[in-house]
């Protein structure tokens, strides 16, 4: 309902709102991932690609080709020591505000080669800050739409001109 100063003040389809929303939707809706993979969960990221599970419904099919046009990093697949500076220096050079997926058991907490795998960093997040942890060896590509479901939901949180609540007594 229009706030009645604002009544009669405008012609039709003008729509009144918050740059909160705008912002954090303008946001959600257009997430542009980076173009690479680590391991075996690439090939389900890859699927979630194509017309059978669409990504672009999301408005996040635009994968880009450099991290300086990216905000959406998903680590699909094992997280070997050799690669982890790398990983570290592509977040770096994403834009802000930027988002990471961890996809897989690998990407979240080293996966079958939690015991044994002595190359293999136990969870991306001991390089880089994750928003989202996808479950699955391999996680299907529902499962990969669904966390970025759950990330679109906590950009759709995310304050920019709000002041942060008080925290708890
Ligand atoms: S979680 Fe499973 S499917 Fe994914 S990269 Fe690791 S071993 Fe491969």
């Amino acid at each position: 309902m229009t706030p009645a100063p604002l009544a009669d003040r405008f012609d039709d389809n003008v729509l009144t709102t918050r740059v909160d929303w705008m912002v954090n939707w303008a946001r959600r809706s257009s997430l542009w991932p980076m173009t690479f993979g680590l391991a075996c969960c690439a090939i389900e990221m890859i699927a979630v690609g194509g017309p059978r599970f669409d990504i672009d419904r999301f408005g996040a099919g635009a994968f880009r080709a450099t991290p300086r046009q990216s905000d959406l990093m998903i680590v699909a697949g094992t997280v070997n020591f050799k690669m982890a500076e790398r990983i570290r220096r592509l977040w770096e050079q994403m834009a802000e505000p930027r988002y990471v997926i961890a996809m897989g058991a690998c990407a979240t907490g080293g996966g079958p080669y939690f015991q044994y795998g002595y190359t293999v960093v136990k969870g991306v997040d001991r390089i880089v800050p994750v928003d989202i942890y996808v479950a699955g060896c391999p996680p299907r590509p529902e499962a990969l739409l669904d966390g970025l479901m759950a990330l679109q939901n906590k950009i759709e949180r995310g304050r920019v001109v709000r002041k942060p609540e008080p925290l708890p007594a």
